[in-house]
């Protein structure tokens, strides 16, 4: 399989370019997802001039307004930071990116609850974004950015996962096969896995695709990529997974014995009441997919979003 692009914080990579020399390798980042992913780095403090060690850095100010200074002396860096980001953050414009991973917590690349001092002393709040992660978020509204620390909570990692090679296959179309036809089909395959996200904005997006020739092609990939990438970020609850669940089943009914039937409504609610993990289901879904040679459904990414190994669906 070809390796998504993924832009990462170097420290957590391994490289030591944090503050102290250190790093924050990423075993499940690196090991793990790096099996599939082909990682650009950056690491903004370090890119945008300061040395290897240097001063730590705080975000000062209100949430409205903040600046970014070293923590005894001073020195405010944002100018730097912001004068090294904005292009770069361009040239990353110009790169197939399927996501980006930040390091949590830091004044730089830390995309939420990042520690926000008063300007003239006083208590942090946890209500700032790091300067570099403040402007990539602006950039990059529709691209799936994560920090390393929600990546641990496995409803949040399967999101960020299944999104990444959403906008994988979404960037292969690009390249691939930027034709009517291609949306179509791009479309098709996905109807599954947008209706777990979210139906309304399947329904919606079904219209756009409807009506594809009424618009000049790079218009509509822009509007396609837009509502996907949006329905995508709304989470897939169990409620939303069993309605799919049971669509799917609707394609057997000239197949299953009622056992069968009855065993597949059982294991779908099992997993609707937390009991057992998705894989289950949609495992014995795949089963016979293969076995009634089901071609319409053994396309729909719903049923393969991602690599097996990557063990996401595991979790009850
Ligand atoms: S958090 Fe960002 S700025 Fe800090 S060391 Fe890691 S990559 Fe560099």
């Amino acid at each position: 399989m070809e390796k998504l692009l993924l832009g990462v914080s170097s420290c957590l990579l391994g490289k030591q370019v944090r503050f102290d020399g250190g790093h924050k390798y990423d075993s499940w980042v690196v090991d793990t997802l790096g099996a599939y992913a082909e990682y650009f780095d950056l690491c903004p403090e370090h890119q945008c001039g300061m040395s290897i060690p240097r001063e730590a850095l705080n975000l000062k100010g209100s949430k409205e307004s903040y600046r970014m200074l070293t923590n005894k002396t001073l020195v405010d860096y944002t100018d730097q930071m912001l004068s090294w980001s904005l292009p770069v953050i361009e040239d990353l414009k110009k790169r197939p990116l399927c996501g980006y991973i930040l390091k949590s917590k830091s004044p730089s690349c830390g995309m939420e609850r990042v520690k926000l001092y008063p300007l003239h002393g006083g208590a942090a709040g946890k209500t700032g974004v790091g300067i570099f992660a403040r402007e990539l978020l602006r950039a990059f509204p529709y691209l799936p950015i994560e920090e390393e620390g929600r990546l641990h909570d496995p409803v949040l990692r399967e999101n960020f996962i299944e999104r990444v090679f959403v906008r994988h296959r979404f960037n292969r179309l690009m390249a691939e096969d930027l034709s009517p036809g291609g949306f179509v089909r791009f479309h098709t395959i996905h109807k599954y896995l947008l209706m777990a996200h979210s139906p309304a904005h399947y329904r919606e997006m079904g219209k756009l695709v409807a009506e594809i020739r009424k618009y000049k092609i790079q218009d509509f990939s822009r509007l396609y990529c837009e509502l996907l990438m949006t329905a995508c970020a709304r989470h897939a609850t169990p409620s939303k997974h069993q309605n799919v669940l049971l669509h799917l089943l609707g394609y057997f009914k000239n197949d299953l014995d009622a056992f069968e039937k009855q065993e597949m409504i059982r294991l779908i609610a099992q997993y609707k009441d937390g009991i057992i993990p998705l894989i289950v289901p949609v495992t014995l879904l795949n089963h016979y997919v293969r076995k009634y040679d089901k071609s319409y459904l053994a396309e729909q990414i719903y049923l393969q979003p991602h690599p097996m190994e990557l063990k996401l669906r595991n979790h009850a």
